[in-house]
């Protein structure tokens, strides 16, 4: 099977599921955005990805993002930085990403505000928010609930930036269902104090189904379109 045919064949499963996903949950399957998780994989299969409808696409690497989306500059795609940053490259992320998904910390705002001004677009930003349970102190990144309404403010506060919504990961280990339940709560009590920021990431290959029951509007998806990421990084 080509290339061209691999990918063809893991969109169409992945609509197909997320179809499927949100005619369970009694929603439009035009509610929910596919962006397709690039990371170690080559520019050329961005480049097979938009050519079979491929609108948005996310990294989590600053370096691979930047050089990819410098490659594929004239393919017109939204590109998603989804991975942690460090603050020092927060700048230099915001010159080319389209939405940051994975702001977490104040730290990071005035670099990506810089940036945004720089380029002269305004940059719509996620909070990412942490589902680890609370007595599990080292998780997977993101701001805890808590904190969460100190950080929107300062990204509203920030110039160039716009809140655009949530970002979260299921924690490793977990009950996929049950964490993306608490995150419904967390984005409603989130929307009543920032109602625009409608926008709700959450869901992957494994657990997209659990994410669309409880709300996402979009689902990064990497290893069910694109295949088994080279171990190697
Ligand atoms: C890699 C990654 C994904 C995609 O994961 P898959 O299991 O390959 O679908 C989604 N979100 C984030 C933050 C990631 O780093």
């Amino acid at each position: 099977m080509s290339r061209r045919h691999e990918l063809a064949d893991g969109l169409a499963r992945t609509r197909e599921r997320i179809a499927r996903a949100c005619r369970a949950a009694r929603r439009d399957a035009d509610e929910v955005t596919l962006t397709v998780v690039t990371k170690y994989f080559p520019a050329s299969d961005v480049r097979l990805l938009a050519d079979l409808g491929v609108t948005d696409v996310g990294e989590n690497r600053h370096q691979e993002a930047q050089e990819k989306a410098a490659e594929t500059a004239d393919l017109g795609l939204r590109w998603h930085y989804i991975g942690g940053l460090q603050s020092n490259k927060a700048a230099a992320v915001a010159r080319y990403a389209d939405v940051v998904e994975s702001v977490d910390r104040r730290k990071l705002v005035g670099g990506l505000s810089r940036g945004a001004v720089e380029r002269g677009a305004v940059l719509p930003c996620l909070l990412q928010v942490s589902l680890d349970p609370p007595e599990q102190g080292e998780g997977r990144s993101g701001v805890h609930p808590d904190d969460l309404a100190a950080l929107a403010e300062a990204v509203v506060a920030a110039e160039g930036l716009e809140l655009a919504g949530l970002m979260a990961v299921a924690p490793l280990g977990a009950d996929a269902d049950q964490a993306f339940a608490r995150l419904a709560v967390i984005t409603e009590r989130f929307r009543a104090d920032h109602p625009d920021a409608t926008v709700l990431s959450a869901g992957m290959s494994g657990d997209l189904e659990e994410a669309i029951r409880h709300g996402a509007t979009h689902v990064r998806i990497g290893r069910a379109v694109l295949g088994e990421r080279p171990s190697v990084q």
